[in-house]
């Protein structure tokens, strides 16, 4: 995948004007992706709309009853490209998604970090505000790597996500946040965050340390491909722009609803690729700032991008 973006979005060109939807944008019904439309071994379509969802990461936890026994985001997207390799998706500003706060009410991330894990959740509906969100998922990768820009499209950089290789149903993908995240500048330069919160949910028994020693394996190869420049950093996405008639996905009303046949994979990861003799970084200008995690700005716009706090609330 190296060089020029190709396949599904290869008929639109990049437009340094061009704006994804505006929050408030009219969202326009869509048939979503079914059984018999896209059963779970088969492709989506470009423009079809999927949900990308991540489970609470207490089902192991015997006794849990509230939210966070079950999905606690869920983010309805805009196919980009499906293929066997990589999914690319488009999460619209304005869509309406599901996010968890505590019982109460309190964001995530306002809550202390001792209590973050260990109290009471419920979910919330939410709207995602701000620039949209380009998210991309090398098959079977136990991670996925998200596209941010500034308003007017200036790119502002890539955050590789920690989370399970995600499963394949007929409405969507379901995986599990892994708490930690890399964000990554243009030049290759990285930052882990959220080590924070990685050592708190250890603590409140969410990870053992078996997947403990397996998110720092994968964050060290995640490393690796950065080092490298490896797809999909390489594939030139920061030119990508979603196509300006797209509606923005509903969500559904029964979003949390169980995912039926999933697709069967091995839990192997997949080979890593031979080292690239001359991994050049993307020759392009840096990102003013390395936003990922911050708390939303004055404006609102949501840059706080965990997926367990992605945005402040509306
Ligand atoms: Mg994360």
């Amino acid at each position: 995948m190296a060089g020029e973006m190709r396949g599904a979005h290869a008929g639109v060109e990049p437009r340094e004007s061009a704006t994804g939807r505006a929050a408030g944008a009219p969202v326009a019904p869509r048939p979503r992706a079914s059984t018999e439309s896209a059963g779970a071994c088969a492709r989506w379509a470009p423009g079809s709309a999927i949900l990308w969802r991540y489970r609470a990461n207490t089902r192991h936890v015997p006794g849990l009853t509230d939210a966070r026994a079950g999905f606690h985001i869920c983010r309805p997207v805009t196919v980009v490209r499906d293929t066997p390799e990589l999914l690319a998706v488009w999460l619209a500003p304005g869509t309406v998604c599901i996010k968890p706060v505590l019982a109460d009410g309190t964001p995530l991330h306002r809550a202390p970090l001792a209590a973050r894990y260990t109290r009471s959740r419920t979910t919330v509906r939410t709207t995602w505000q701000g620039t949209g969100v380009l998210k991309l998922a090398l098959a079977d990768e136990p991670w996925s790597v998200w596209l941010f820009w500034e308003p007017g499209w200036r790119f502002r950089n890539y955050y590789v996500n920690l989370e399970a290789p995600r499963t394949r149903w007929a409405g969507g993908v379901d995986s599990e946040d892994h708490f930690l995240d890399l964000s990554v500048r243009s030049d290759g330069t990285t930052e882990l965050l959220d080590e924070d919160e990685f050592e708190a949910a250890q603590r409140a028994g969410l990870m053992g340390r078996a997947q403990r020693t397996q998110v720092r394996s994968a964050l060290e190869r995640a490393r690796r491909a950065v080092a490298e420049w490896r797809p999909p950093f390489c594939d030139n996405w920061h030119r990508w722009r979603p196509q300006p008639d797209w509606p923005v996905p509903e969500l559904p009303e029964d979003w949390d609803r169980a995912a039926l046949a999933p697709e069967r994979r091995s839990t192997a990861l997949p080979p890593e690729p031979p080292r690239r003799p001359d991994p050049p970084p993307a020759p392009e200008a840096a990102p003013t700032t390395n936003a990922a995690g911050a708390e939303p700005d004055a404006q609102g716009t949501p840059f706080n991008i965990h997926p367990d706090r992605p945005q402040s609330a509306p």
